[in-house]
């Protein structure tokens, strides 16, 4: 056996092949030692000395020996089992459905290796995500990241505001665009992910991207009126954080998100909230005066503060796009994780600012982590907004971050958001091939050549 380069980008239908396969992501190490087991029967044995999510694997003649110290690891050890099945199946009589002996180390590159589907723009059903779900386990991918609430669409019910769903979930015409997510349905999709080592993580964007839910209850707005719903974009309709109601309001939802998602990390969303009605709200101007607050950027900024300590008391972290950092210095409490994403306009800027300011970072840069953007241009995406295949292995400035190796950084994470009508059949085309790519740098991150590289059989 050699690790063969055997994969460039150009060779989709061998990247396919391969990855059906064999053990991909490609363990750290894998030898194989020659002949086939005579032992169906998996030895699991538990080892504080293994890396979570990690796995040690050894097969011989008359053994197979698992090694793990998480849930995590047991069940990719029990992947890697399968794959070897099928290593053993391609070699025809040899194999006869016994597994080829051999040693497997393995542990992640990245501890968060997460995909982001926007729910919100496009509603997707229950199956759709229990598919994509399947897949982030297929590539030991271990977080989902659900994006439940947008301009377009509200889409989880919170009992104690009815209207929510009921009305929020519906303020769009599109098609693929009404829907919501049943306290049901959460809790089938939370426990379906959790067999597959995957947390899910619900975003509730505070305070912008809200329009749906202003549709639903004006009233948490500044001026309590209904606004209008943006069929592409966002306005400055955001949630009032100069009315206590609103503070109530969000978290009362807080507390009905926290009592159906078990995640540790809850994402407050905080990108793209313009302040013009915040600047002219009386509310959000006596509240800037009564804190001591530069202005409605700082305004921004203590919003999100109390809404990750709220989170806090309930032993829960926040996480929050990096624009809440990246134009004032309000102090945030020490349970808040930076999501890094907008390169294009800020290349590593405020990637750095939250290492410096010691807070825990998670990479997605729109570049090569955006799997919307599409390989060739398509509606509102021109030809800066695309990327290819190799594009995601050697131009990615998420796998540049990764390798500083700084214990900050938490991990990546890919996004498929569902602007510009990217409707459920649609998710796979943007997804495939270079997702493989993208899980690749997350478990294993590059070779030393640089190539694409696959365990192959070589007998
Ligand atoms: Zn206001």
């Amino acid at each position: 056996m050699r690790f063969g380069p055997v994969l460039a980008a150009a060779l989709l239908l061998s990247l396919t092949d391969a990855v059906a396969g064999d053990v991909f992501p490609t363990p750290r190490y894998l030898e194989y030692t020659g002949g086939f087991s005579e032992c169906a029967e998996v030895q699991y044995v538990e080892d504080a000395g293994i890396t979570a999510d990690g796995y040690f694997l050894e097969v011989t003649q008359d053994k197979v020996v698992v090694k793990y110290s998480t849930p995590g690891g047991r069940l990719y050890a029990g992947q890697a089992l399968d794959a070897l099945k099928r290593v053993s199946a391609r070699n025809g009589k040899a194999g006869e459905g016994k597994l080829p002996c051999c040693v497997i180390k393995d542990y992640p590159r990245c501890r968060w290796r997460g995909l982001l589907l926007d729910s919100g723009r496009q509603y997707q059903s229950v199956e759709t995500i229990k598919k994509e779900l399947d897949l982030l386990f297929s590539l030991r991918m271990n977080v989902f990241h659900w994006h439940l609430t947008e301009g377009l669409g509200w889409r989880l019910e919170i009992r104690k505001y009815p209207e929510l769903a009921a009305k929020g979930a519906f303020v769009s015409e599109g098609p693929g665009q009404q829907g919501y997510y049943s306290r049901e349905d959460v809790r089938e999709l939370v426990g379906y992910a959790a067999r597959r080592n995957i947390t899910i993580v619900p975003e509730i964007d505070i305070p912008g991207h809200c329009e749906a839910a202003l549709f639903s209850y004006p009233e948490y707005g500044c001026f309590g009126r209904r606004p209008e719903i943006p069929q592409t974009g966002f306005t400055d309709c955001i949630f009032c954080a100069g009315k206590d109601s609103t503070l109530e309001f969000l978290k009362d939802v807080l507390d009905e998100v926290c009592e159906l998602f078990p995640s540790e990390y809850i994402h407050l969303g905080g990108d793209e909230a313009p302040k013009g009605n915040w600047d002219r709200c009386p509310d959000c101007g006596r509240r800037i005066s009564e804190n001591g607050l530069k202005d409605s950027r700082e305004l921004q900024l203590w919003l999100s503060a109390v809404m990750a300590s709220y989170l806090k008391t309930k032993g829960r972290k926040a996480i929050f796009w990096e624009d809440v950092i990246s134009e004032a210095d309000y102090p945030l409490p020490d349970n808040v994780v930076i999501q890094w994403w907008n390169y294009r306009r800020n290349a590593d800027r405020n990637y750095r600012k939250a290492i410096e300011k010691g807070y825990p970072v998670i990479c997605s840069p729109n570049r090569c982590m955006y799997l919307n953007f599409p390989e060739t241009p398509w509606r509102g995406y021109g030809e800066d907004r695309t990327f290819s295949l190799e594009d995601a292995w050697s131009r990615n400035p998420a796998d540049a971050a990764l390798a500083e190796n700084n214990p900050l950084t938490l991990g990546a994470e890919c996004a498929l958001w569902t602007d510009y009508g990217l409707t459920e059949d649609m998710l796979d085309a943007r997804l495939f091939p270079r997702i493989y790519a993208l899980a690749e740098l997350m478990w294993r991150g590059r070779t030393g050549n640089g190539d694409f590289c696959v365990a192959e059989l070589n007998d």
